[in-house]
């Protein structure tokens, strides 16, 4: 009698944890699907971060020219560039002393806050379209220049 309560109860639990184990599956598998759909939706909003990749310009020619080929990263805005920053313990000094940037840790750069390195956010409808047309007319200039090659 009470064996047939015992084998009845853990069929119960066996039953329940199955269950449940099924649905944290389902709830996870559609969780996951979500996400991705979210993250292809948005990869289709993405342009480029204005606050990392159009100042490239007013940076120092030598730091612009790594710009180009690390988006995200922007100058440094405590050493701004300079890697070092001054930094004196003692009221009265007797000499100018420097230490290591302890925001970009002598990097001279940082990433951007605005799209956390990436180079791109999601943007509005506007810079969406915008960035569509200059990615069309950028294409077109492209296709053109092959036409006058051949
Ligand atoms: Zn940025
Ligand atoms: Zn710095």
């Amino acid at each position: 009698m009470r064996s047939a309560a015992f084998r009845a109860l853990v069929g119960f639990g066996g039953t329940l944890l199955a269950l449940g184990s099924a649905t944290l599956a389902v709830s996870t598998a559609t969780s996951a699907v979500i996400r991705v759909a979210v993250r292809a939706r948005q990869r289709k909003r993405l342009v480029p971060c204005k606050s990392c990749c159009d100042c490239s310009s007013s940076l120092t020619s030598s730091s612009s020219a790594t710009s180009s080929s690390t988006p995200g990263k922007r100058r440094c805005c405590v050493c701004r560039g300079r890697r070092a920053v001054r930094w004196q313990p003692f009221a009265a000094p007797l000499a100018a002393r420097w230490t290591l940037c302890p925001l970009c840790a002598g990097k001279g750069r940082q990433a951007c806050f605005n799209c956390s390195g990436t180079g791109e956010v999601v943007g509005s409808d506007e810079e969406v379209a915008r960035e569509k047309e200059r990615k069309e007319a950028a294409a077109e200039a492209a296709a053109a220049e092959t036409i006058d090659l051949r």
